[in-house]
């Protein structure tokens, strides 16, 4: 191959479909995952299906394959993979070493309590708790020598500034929101922040899209791009969650709102998929028509794509099973 056609192919972006495996996929997890993947064929970008399943306890038997079945019945395909995280820890432990030898991260067995305890009130809107600088150990460089506890890395008070193609301009400051923040784990894993930002990097990620839950957490990934010298980082596009009529998060307090659900009880594919329209914008929400894979792949057009949350309501579960019930 020559140099010319290599670097034609290093322009190619990429971007990562990236499950946890901790449950079934519900439909708005589904639309996430149709956003992203309408993106990606619309623009040419490659696909990698990445299974991140080191979220230890929660990693639920079956859930891999699940997933996998669930995606492919939806008709979202990739062009890589899967990759599964736990299968090897070795990319995490090579970042790790490369931080540790720069004094970049140190060892931290403080407990929940004592973290709590030196924090001051939490902002508004905030859940962690952030890890006060005082109780930040003097960090010297050093070997990366105990998997089994926690490390932590250096976080530095500033900015972290970044346009994300759907919540638009963002500003983040980690060292106030959660300083120095957890890269590795006592179970002996890296852990969600440390893994996405090793993974994004070596399988060539340019494009992220997921859940605007995520949206601090690029703040995070965007200081650990720039400590292991990984470059600028993704662009980001976080899409509103879809929630449940009471506001909150889609979850098992609205009912069982699984693919799988509809899909065994013989809710068509096509079904399903003139929700995502409605919900994605591509038709008028009430009037939600089904709509095969590809005529949704034609449509979809980020521009026009609801800005805010999704609420998933009664009659969408109406919508759905009117023809099975
Ligand atoms: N695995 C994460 C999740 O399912 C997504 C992480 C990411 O996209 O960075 O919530």
């Amino acid at each position: 191959m020559g140099a010319g056609s290599r670097s034609n192919e290093d322009r190619v972006e990429t971007t990562r479909l990236a499950p946890s495996p901790t449950g079934a996929l519900h439909l708005g997890n589904a639309r996430t995952f149709l956003v992203n993947w309408a993106l990606a064929r619309r623009a040419g970008w490659r696909i990698v299906l990445r299974i991140e399943d080191l979220d230890g306890p929660r990693v639920k038997a079956g859930a891999i394959e699940g997933t996998i079945s669930t995606l492919s019945w939806l008709g979202i395909d990739w062009d890589e993979g899967p990759m599964v995280q736990s299968a090897d820890l070795d990319p995490y432990r090579a970042a790790m070493r490369d931080l540790a030898r720069r004094g970049l991260v140190y060892p931290c067995e403080l407990t929940r309590g004592e973290i709590e305890a030196a924090a001051s009130a939490p902002q508004e809107g905030v859940h962690e708790t952030a890890f006060a600088a005082e109780l930040r150990p003097e960090v010297r460089a050093r070997e990366f020598d105990n998997e089994g506890t926690n490390w932590r890395v250096v976080v530095e008070p500033g900015g972290v500034e970044f346009v994300d193609e759907c919540a638009g301009i963002q500003r983040h400051e980690p060292a106030r929101s959660v300083g120095d923040f957890i890269v590795w784990t006592k179970r002996g894993q890296p852990s969600y922040q440390l893994s996405v930002v090793v993974d994004d990097h070596r399988q060539g990620v340019t494009r992220v899209v997921r859940g605007d839950d995520l949206l601090d957490s690029a703040a995070r990934q965007l200081v650990l791009y720039e400590l292991l010298g990984y470059g600028n980082g993704p662009g980001y596009c976080h899409v509103p969650l879809v929630r449940g009529e009471d506001g909150k998060r889609l979850a098992k307090r609205h009912g069982d709102t699984r693919v799988e659900q509809y899909r065994q009880r013989g809710v068509r594919v096509e079904r399903v998929m003139g929700l995502m329209a409605a919900w994605c914008g591509v038709v008028p929400r009430d009037r939600a028509r089904e709509m095969s894979r590809n005529e949704f792949l034609d449509r979809f057009d980020l521009r026009t794509m609801p800005q805010g949350p999704i609420v998933f309501s009664a009659e969408d579960d109406r919508w759905l099973t009117c023809e099975t019930t």
